[in-house]
């Protein structure tokens, strides 16, 4: 297994690797790079099927924070850290210790937090260890409620910011009236509906639980429609809030919504799609770039900030999408590949 030659390295600081014999903890951590702060980036637990698929992935993840963060003007840096195995067989809490002293052997350059497999009580054994456990004892949410520590809250409000910025380049209107196509109605999807509704929007929702969609039919009014018919579902913006790889090779000449903007990760299968919603007139709302308001919070919770900020934090994610579409526009250049220069343009020259 190689790394400095391994397809994802892509200059990579750091990365470390960790095996602790009495608690069974096998983990990698990634450090992509902290020009702009210290690297923050959740913790994921999965069964890889060999430590080369472990650091393939959180070599890839950890550069992806990178881009994330410095698109949502965090002072951070990007990294990640995979731990190997099944949480559901192995995880203990002494494991979570054991991953909590690999986080604090990094001394501050790496912020860990929640991912797949890690809960919050996960994180709190790891705040036995170090201090660079971020996600937990989060005070407030961005409307100035108490908060449950589920940043959810504030990646809906940024979608939906962001879907208010993508519509306005598009349709110069507001949401009024316009039909939204929800793909997938959990933590962010419902919370989306929710705002969305608020706003005017005529809602077409599909779940793969019925009680999901039965939820938001009731509190929104909402149309509910099969799963395998949202993505293609003649409406003006579709939000996929699901899994990644909505905009495949197969869907995206199927497509007949005009503006695409939602939570989920990796929305594109491949970057080139990108190029075919350009060319097809569909606006394409970066998936890092909208879905930012998560990792917003979790910055402000950790760093002694204030409702007010977060929330007027998280609003800028839609003059960074304007900024995003007018290049787009001007340069004929892919939204997705614009929003990686921008990127790169604010974390390689800092
Ligand atoms: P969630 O698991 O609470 O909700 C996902 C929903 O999608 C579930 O209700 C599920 O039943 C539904 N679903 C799954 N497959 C579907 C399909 N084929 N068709 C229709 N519905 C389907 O997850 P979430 O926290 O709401 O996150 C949604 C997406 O946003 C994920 O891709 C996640 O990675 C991304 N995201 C979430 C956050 C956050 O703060 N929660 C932050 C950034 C990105």
């Amino acid at each position: 297994m190689s790394v400095f030659d391994h397809k994802e390295f892509d200059n990579h600081e750091r990365v470390s690797f960790w095996h602790d014999k009495a608690s069974g903890l096998q983990a990698i951590i990634a450090v992509h790079d902290t020009h702009l702060g210290p690297a923050l980036g959740g913790c994921r637990m999965w069964p890889y099927s060999s430590s080369a698929e472990a650091l393939t992935d959180v070599l890839r993840l950890s550069k992806g924070m990178t881009y994330k963060n410095a698109m949502a003007e965090l002072p951070l840096g990007g990294g990640k850290s995979v731990i190997i195995g099944d949480p559901r067989q192995i995880k203990t809490p002494a494991m979570m210790e054991s991953m909590g002293r690999f986080v604090d052997s990094l001394g501050g350059s790496y912020f860990t937090a929640e991912d797949s497999g890690i809960s919050v009580d996960d994180l709190h054994s790891m705040a036995k260890q170090s201090k660079y456990i971020a996600g937990i004892n989060a005070k407030y949410r961005y409307d100035g409620q108490p908060s449950d520590g589920n940043p959810a809250p504030s990646t809906a409000y940024g979608v939906f910011v962001g879907i208010q910025a993508a519509v306005r380049h598009a349709f110069s209107s507001d949401l009024n009236g316009l039909t939204v196509a929800i793909q997938g109605l959990g933590h962010v999807g419902y919370r989306l509906a929710e705002h969305l509704h608020k706003a005017g929007a005529k809602l077409v929702v599909a779940d793969i639980y019925r009680d999901n969609t039965a939820r938001v039919e009731q509190a929104f009014g909402a149309t509910v429609v099969p799963a395998e018919e949202i993505t293609t579902y003649p409406a003006d913006v579709l939000a996929p809030c699901a899994m990644g790889a909505t905009i495949s090779e197969e869907s995206v000449n199927m497509i007949q919504a005009k503006v695409i903007a939602g939570a989920a990760n990796n929305q594109l299968s491949t970057e080139l799609i990108g190029e075919q919603l350009l060319d097809r007139g569909v606006l394409y709302a970066p998936d890092y770039v909208i879905n930012a308001g998560g990792v917003i919070d979790i910055y402000h919770q950790r760093f002694d900030s204030n409702p007010d900020d977060l929330k007027a934090h998280i609003e800028r994610i839609g003059d960074n999408l304007s900024a995003i579409f007018t290049r787009s526009a001007n340069e004929k250049m892919a939204t997705n590949r614009v929003a990686n220069l921008i990127a790169e343009e604010r974390f390689k020259h800092n």
